[in-house]
């Protein structure tokens, strides 16, 4: 399998899966896909249906990624996927599904129902592909020698994710910047009561775009880069995008019975990562009618979807809302899919990208390409704080079941999209005690806690506060890596 980049990097510069698995965008500043969509055929589908989640990942995962051998890979998926690290279900489905289907109901003729991810240990949809990608790394290192500093900025869900998956591995350290004193009680001490001692939590004095700018400021500079051997684990990571290919797998055949039926998917999105992953499971040929991209107040794909224009926000225009995951100013990961739409065609993906940068966005409405967005499947919607609190409300009363602000848009606007007969799976992309305000906004109580997690917030933290200046970060990061 080889990758090439969005905007036509040449046949010489294809890749395989392993070279492109540390790193983030393609040298002409495009993103990595397969130059070919591999397909399922109908006996595979048939065989796939009954496998655990590890051995179904490992299937798909085969598929993208032949220069690691078979045997090391499935014994990756197995070490990664196992009951033991998705065990914080709500009640007593079995933790071994990895990715339980709840049903809800049926509704406006449709079956209706919640596909959860987020059973891990960040309680985060994102460990689903993290966990993974932490024993890639650590496979991928030690087979060559080599170490990796991991630096990132975070305001929640991404760093602690990554900090999970990165705890305890061998050439692996994470230097995780986060605004002081600005996350909940409770998603700080997820981060800072780690103990490991490759895992850095770096407080930062002021708002998370001062840590945003620092990681910025670190990696532009390109000697002190190599030097110490920074790296990042952005949504933009392939592999993070194809470990979500599998749950969709995972989701249609629970829903369904046989692979003649149909079923849609509704997307919480902020990057655009976790749909991108149902879009190549749609072209890989898994029988998907629609998929729903839900968004919060940042509409920004809800836009286009609806008009054909892509429009990214300045910062001023960006709004901080009760789904916080879902809080961005362009989408990251949207250009993947923008590659497909024109036909694959790199020349235009160039011109496009940078009309973004130029102009802020780019209008396809009056040409042919955005009809075809149909043909993929993609339809959209959007909620408010309102919408939010009234879904969470609902379906507690309705289902006795308490979902998060993020599931919530994602149910929300699954609800506009439903079609007799075809069941809907929205994504659960959170569980509720990481946005316990607006649960006790809805609910008037408080938000369910997984055992394993009573008392986190009095565990022992370990942080270090430093000031919003990046020669400061750096010292820490020379003082640490004993190089
Ligand atoms: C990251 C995140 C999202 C958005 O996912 P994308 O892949 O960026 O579209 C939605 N919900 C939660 C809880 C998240 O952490």
């Amino acid at each position: 399998m080889n990758y090439l980049s969005t905007r036509g990097a040449g046949a010489g510069e294809r890749h395989t899966f392993s070279e492109i698995l540390l790193g983030g965008l393609a040298k002409d500043g495009g993103l990595y896909l397969p130059a070919d969509y591999p397909r399922v055929t109908a006996d595979e589908l048939t065989r796939w249906r009954t496998l655990p989640y590890a051995d179904l990942a490992f299937e798909i995962l085969s598929k993208f990624c032949d220069d690691i051998p078979g045997a090391d890979l499935r014994a990756l998926t197995r070490k990664t996927y196992t009951a033991a690290t998705y065990c914080n279900v709500r009640d007593d489905e079995s933790a071994a599904q990895i990715t339980p289907l709840k049903t809800l109901g049926v509704e406006a003729g449709a079956p209706l129902s919640l596909l959860e991810l987020s059973n891990g240990p960040t309680l985060a949809f994102k460990d689903m592909a993290m966990q993974l990608i932490g024993n890639l790394f650590e496979y991928t290192l030690a087979k060559h020698g080599e170490t990796l500093n991991i630096l990132g900025a975070t305001s929640g869900d991404t760093g602690s994710a990554a900090e999970y998956a990165m705890r305890g591995k061998k050439g692996i350290r994470v230097f995780m910047l986060s605004p002081h004193k600005k996350m909940s009680a409770f998603q700080s001490a997820q981060m800072y009561s780690l103990q490991d001692p490759n895992i850095f939590n770096l407080a930062v004095q002021g708002v998370f775009d001062d840590a945003q700018d620092i990681v910025k400021a670190v990696s532009n500079d390109h000697a002190f880069k190599s030097k110490y051997k920074i790296g990042t684990v952005n949504s933009i990571n392939w592999a993070r995008v194809v470990a979500q290919v599998v749950y969709y797998f995972k989701g249609y055949f629970a829903a369904t019975k046989s692979n003649a039926e149909r079923v849609s998917f509704t997307v919480p999105s902020g990057n655009f990562g976790n749909v991108c992953a149902g879009h190549i499971a749609r072209m890989m040929g898994l029988p998907i009618e629609k998929l729903v991209v839900a968004t919060n107040e940042n509409d920004v794909l809800d836009e286009f979807f609806r008009t054909g224009i892509y429009r990214v926000r300045k910062a001023a225009e960006t709004y901080h809302t009760s789904s916080p995951s879902m809080d961005i100013s362009k989408a990251s990961n949207f250009e993947r899919f923008v590659y497909d739409l024109l036909g694959r065609d790199p020349a235009r993906v160039l011109q496009l990208f940078r009309d973004v940068e130029e102009k802020g966005g780019f209008d396809l409405a009056a040409s042919g390409d955005f009809a075809r967005v149909k043909e993929f499947g993609f339809v959209s919607g959007s909620s408010s704080h309102d919408t939010r609190v009234d879904t969470i409300r609902d379906v507690f009363q309705r289902y006795d079941m308490m979902i998060d602000t993020h599931t919530a848009d994602g149910l929300k606007v699954a609800r506009e999209h439903l079609q007799p007969g075809i069941p809907m799976i929205v994504l659960e992309t959170a569980q509720p005690i990481k946005f316990g305000e607006t649960i006790r906004e809805a609910l008037l109580r408080e938000p369910e806690r997984p055992a394993a997690f009573s008392g986190l917030e009095s565990l022992p933290q370990r942080f270090e506060v430093v000031p919003a200046d990046a020669q400061r970060v750096k010292d820490f990061i020379v003082a640490n890596t004993g190089e």
